[in-house]
């Protein structure tokens, strides 16, 4: 377009050259703009139009688009962030092409933007709710507590604030949760209770409304923004964290305060039934489970052992019951049996009177011979009937001696049943039960006594072979041999495990290194004095390998059985038949 002079302004017709009509109204002002436009042959496009227009009236062009103002509004734009930087720039070029329609569009993306950030800030605030909430394995809710308070406490802008706090969440977020599986990890001190979900004990009281407290504060920090919302997250997520954790103490005094009368209860049944090894058996292994950190697992494990000997011993109660009730029926078949041939003896008795009288007052042999003849009838059937009733009684008594033997065997299974919580079935060795709560009793017994405490594992040597050149069977038998004979040379505080196949462990409590060597040598003598018989009468010498490990304080018992492991197996490579000390 054609320059003009400056944009003064200027009256109308200033420099049109013509001293024009004195356009005022906006009517006359548009009617010179145009006969200007026609003058000067300058195309009668609108921005001309507009420029020209600007002009006649003597005002700047801002007054139709307010340039000078709206960049006033983009310069106060905040450009904290990137994304706010970019978004200035657009409405600040949308200005400068003074088209309003790139205006519009620049404002409504900075609006759509702005409601996006919103939603960011709402999905992230679910998130740090939800992985606050988590349980997890190796976080607990006070470290994940000091942390929001640190990242909250630097007071850096919100856009920071956002990515600082989405670090943080996606760090809580790659650790694993201690839902399931994990549920089994005894409760760390300062947690808090476990979701009912997780199957644990449900928050008694409380629970509810401190998860809705809990769900509240994404809803409500939505509306928050800048500094406030610092101030908010601080309010919304602090308060039920504190209570949270206020719960969790009650609900781990409650538990406890449980536990507490459930170990009393139990030792009380303990001492009740002393004499009742099906019962006592059951309630040792609750009252141990009791005595150490309860967690899901061991309560698992307990519920399930208990459940097999339940099971089992109901199932051994209900056939001792019927060889109870078959016993029982058997007796009095004896005895209406035995009524019988008293009944039946009575009436041959009454015949021999009534013949001897009759003989007595006899006056013939005719007559003698009659009453002989019914005398000889009735003894036969006397005779029959006594040898009848004795072979029924003697099938009577066969019967019910077998009664009794089954109620006797049932009994011994019973009480067996009970017995395979802790022990062996092959060899009556502890198992790893009866290990492990030896373990747990001895430890604790050893710390607080400051006593030493030594195990020895021990590895039969070349058993495969052993058992290739006689049979498993025999290989069994040299089994319970090799425990039976340790046992009984053991002191008896000293106790036996079967820990794998041919592998034992030894307790050796109030012990040090150098006696437990000394109690080992002496075990390997026994082995050799006492030597196995098989069943073939053969006499077959059986040698061990073993490593001996002092258990160190606050060593757990499976790092003492790998140190014990490494040395038995020392001793195997230096020829076996030995015993060394682990290091
Ligand atoms: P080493 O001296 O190196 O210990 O040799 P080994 O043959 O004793 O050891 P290996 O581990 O090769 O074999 C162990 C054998 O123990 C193999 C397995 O059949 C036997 N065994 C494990 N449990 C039982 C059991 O309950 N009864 C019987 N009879 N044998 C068992
Ligand atoms: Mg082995
Ligand atoms: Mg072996």
């Amino acid at each position: 377009m054609t320059p003009y002079p400056p944009t003064t302004p200027r009256p109308l017709g200033a420099d049109s050259g013509q001293g024009g009509a004195n356009a005022d109204s906006p009517s006359e002002i548009a009617l010179e703009t145009l006969r200007q436009l026609a003058l000067r042959k300058i195309p009668p496009t609108p921005e001309n139009y507009r420029e020209l227009y600007c002009r006649i009236r003597g005002s700047a062009d801002d007054d139709v688009f307010p340039t000078r103002a709206l960049k006033a509004i983009a310069n106060a734009l905040p450009r904290a962030t990137p994304a706010e930087t970019r978004s200035a720039q657009v409405v600040e070029a949308a200005i400068a092409s003074g088209k309003w329609p790139e205006l519009q569009r620049a404002i409504t993306d900075l609006h759509t933007s702005r409601s996006r950030s919103d939603k960011a800030w709402g999905a992230l605030i679910r998130d740090l709710i939800l992985q606050f909430e988590r349980r997890h394995a190796e976080l607990t809710q006070a470290r994940k507590r000091e942390a929001l308070n640190h990242v909250l406490s630097a007071h850096p802008s919100a856009d920071i604030l956002h990515e600082r706090l989405g670090s943080l969440v996606h760090s809580w977020s790659q650790i694993n949760a201690s839902d399931a599986p994990a549920c089994s990890n005894p409760l760390p001190p300062d947690d808090v209770p476990e979701t009912p979900g997780c199957g644990a004990i449900p928050l008694a009281d409380g629970g509810e409304s401190l998860a809705g407290e809990a769900h509240a504060p994404s809803d409500a920090l939505l509306d928050v923004d800048g500094p406030p919302l610092r101030e908010a997250i601080t309010v919304h997520l602090e308060q039920p964290a504190a209570r949270t954790a206020r719960i969790g103490e009650e609900s781990r005094a409650e538990r406890e305060a449980l536990i507490g009368l459930l170990r009393l209860l139990v030792d009380n049944i303990r001492g009740l039934v002393i004499d009742d090894n099906w019962l006592h058996e059951q309630m040792s292994i609750i009252s141990a489970a009791f005595s150490g950190p309860i967690t899901l697992r061991t309560l698992d494990d307990l519920a399930r052992q208990l459940r097999e000997v339940i099971d089992r011993q109901s199932r051994l109660k209900d056939d001792f019951a019927k060889a109870q009730d078959r016993l029982k029926e058997m007796l009095a078949g004896f005895i209406d049996r035995l009524s019988e041939v008293i009944v039946h003896a009575s009436g041959y008795h009454d015949l021999l009177e009534r013949s001897a009288r009759r003989i007595s007052e006899a006056g013939s042999i005719a007559d003698l011979s009659e009453v002989v003849g019914e005398l000889l009838d009735g003894t036969r059937g006397a005779q029959e009937s006594t040898l009848r009733a004795s072979r029924e009684l003697t099938e009577l008594r066969k019967r019910a001696d077998e009664a009794t033997n089954e109620i006797a065997r049932l009994h011994d299974e019973l009480n067996a049943a009970s017995h395979l919580i802790r022990h062996d079935p092959l060899t009556g060795a502890l198992n790893r039960r009866g290990l492990s709560e030896a373990f747990t009793r001895e430890i604790s017994r050893m710390n607080r006594k400051d006593t030493p405490l030594c195990i020895a594992l021990i590895d039969i040597d070349n058993f495969k072979e052993f058992n290739d050149a006689h049979g498993h069977g025999t290989g069994d038998e040299a089994l319970r041999h090799l425990a039976r004979t340790i046992t009984e040379a053991l002191r008896p505080q000293d106790m036996v495990a079967r820990y794998g196949g041919e592998e034992f462990i030894i307790l050796l409590p109030d012990t040090a290194p150098e006696a437990a060597n000394t109690i080992l040598i002496r075990l390997q003598r026994e082995l050799t004095r006492r030597i196995f018989c098989a069943p073939g009468s053969e006499r077959l010498l059986i040698t061990f390998s073993a490593g001996i490990a002092r258990i160190l304080p606050g060593e757990q018992p499976e790092a003492s059985i790998a140190r014990a492991d490494k040395a038995m197996y020392a001793a195997k490579r230096a020829g076996k038949n030995r015993v060394l000390l682990a290091v």
